[in-house]
């Protein structure tokens, strides 16, 4: 199946990482962990932008910057250099942005994602850093906000902007690409995505082959989804009314789930791209074989493994590799268990349940899991009662083995099975020739009474084999 992409719709995004696993911000020392302090507390002459201050460059900024550029197959430059980005913001006191202009530190790369029809590789463009800006708080809607107040602590955060090629047509696509990039980025453990404003992105999107606009300020990847969505409509609209798309820069509204047009595109040269004098440029090249040592097996490749080591299938395997905490909860799991028991109870079972409850992964224990796969496997419970053992540990608490005791979910004995069958047939005649007539239904009746005389302890699968040889007999 070829997708056709009969809208001509292409999207390119511009996905701003702020690095909060560092402890210090990008030119200062000021400390990153300012999340529940109150404002402009985690500030000081460099971040504020005060004359005279002068910057010093994080090095392990530098570094996880070119490991995220290796992790995305880019190549890492010979050698780098800061520029002076000048804009007036109200969140950025200096008068401009400290950034990387014609030289970023990693040059093209690619991400594989699951596309409309098949995977497909999303051309990276570049990836390089800057300083995030403070940060403007709006008293509510950006178009009706009746006072608007700045906080400086976010102000010298690392960012680290990953541009895409505009390879992706859809918005699902879009959602993949950023699915795909925050999975490789936790492997990296550069930084802590359930942040506000770990990730943020800025789209490009064109349909029919027609100008571009920008899409700003979308917070979250199911905003990224909706602002896409809504943004192809609107231009697809305006084209069939005659009208035409400009170059624009547009702002979504995410509590009203539209975009409004912000004003025209600034072009490169609005903004007096300038070396930075008080940086000296960075020769990075050298260190590349040193930064490499330090990257992890990465999702790709972590999900041949487990195909090939754990046979396992492909949807378990990409379930399994998404997040690196899964995978490593998983593997642990496998070297207790038959690796194929632990790959359906924890991608289908335990995952779902998880979800279900917004819960991460950590939010159960390994050993507990173990148990549970070995109740079954080992015939001591159903499957059924597993789940409910599942359920009970996350919405009460306890051990398995005391809620198996407390709920009485230990598997009754065959010959116990074997009795309820006999009986059940015995004393439903009817039901039994219904069944014989070619009525399905009858036997699901039948099933259905050595459920009850077992008090729902059978395993309903083997019951229904019973009955059946009972009947056949
Ligand atoms: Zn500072």
């Amino acid at each position: 199946m070829v997708y056709e992409n009969p809208d001509g719709v292409r999207i390119g995004l511009e996905v701003h990482v702020q690095l909060n696993k560092l402890n210090t911000k990008l030119f200062c020392g000021c400390s990153t962990d300012y999340h529940d302090s109150e404002p402009n507390t985690h500030v000081c002459p460099v971040c504020m932008g005060l004359p005279g201050s002068l910057p010093v460059i994080n090095e392990k900024a530098v570094e996880y910057a070119m490991k995220i550029g290796l992790a995305l197959g880019c190549d890492i430059v010979e050698q780098t250099q800061f520029h002076r980005k000048n804009y007036y913001y109200p969140d950025l006191p200096k008068g401009f942005q400290t950034t990387q202009y014609d030289f970023p530190i990693a040059g093209e790369g690619k991400v594989v994602i699951e596309g409309e029809d098949g995977e497909r590789e999303i051309g990276i463009t570049r990836a390089h850093m800057e300083e995030d800006p403070g940060r403007l708080q709006h008293m509510g809607s950006i178009d009706k906000s009746k006072g608007t107040l700045i906080n400086y602590n976010r102000s010298g955060m690392t960012l680290i902007e990953i541009v895409s090629e505009p390879d992706m047509r859809s918005p699902k696509e879009a959602r993949r690409y950023l699915d795909k990039l925050r999975s490789i980025l936790d492997y990296l453990d550069v930084f802590d995505g359930d942040r506000e404003g770990a990730m943020r992105v800025d789209a490009n999107v064109s349909v029919f082959m027609g100008e571009r606009v920008e899409v700003k300020n979308i917070s979250s990847f199911k905003g990224a989804e909706r602002a896409l969505l809504y943004e192809i409509m609107r231009q697809k609209n305006q084209i069939r009314r005659g009208g035409e798309i400009t170059l624009e820069t547009r702002h979504f509204d995410e509590a009203r789930g539209v975009t409004l047009s912000m004003r025209t595109k600034e072009t490169e040269n609005d903004y007096r791209y300038f070396p930075e004098p008080d940086l000296v440029p960075m020769r990075v090249a050298g260190r590349v074989p040193d930064v490499a040592q330090t990257l992890p097996e990465l999702p790709d490749a972590k999900r041949s493994r487990f195909l090939e080591q754990y046979e396992m299938s492909n949807m378990h395997a990409k379930a399994l590799t998404s997040q690196i905490k899964v995978a490593d909860f998983y593997e642990e799991v496998a070297s207790r268990v038959n690796p194929k028991d632990a790959a359906v109870w924890v991608a289908d079972i335990l995952k779902g349940e998880l979800n279900y409850r917004d819960l991460g992964i950590d939010a159960f224990s390994i050993d507990d899991i173990v148990e549970v796969i070995e109740l079954v496997t080992g015939n001591k419970t159903t499957e059924q009662s597993g789940v409910e053992i599942i359920r009970a540990i996350l919405d009460e608490g306890g051990k398995p083995q005391d809620i198996v005791q407390a709920k009485g979910l230990l598997k009754v004995e065959d010959d116990i099975v074997a009795t309820a069958v006999e009986e059940s047939v015995a004393e439903n005649p009817e039901a039994v020739a219904d069944y014989l007539a070619g009525k399905e239904k009858s036997l699901n009746f039948i099933v259905g009474k050595v459920m009850q005389k077992t008090r729902g302890r059978a395993d309903a699968k083997e019951a229904r084999e019973k009955v059946l040889a009972k009947i056949n007999a």
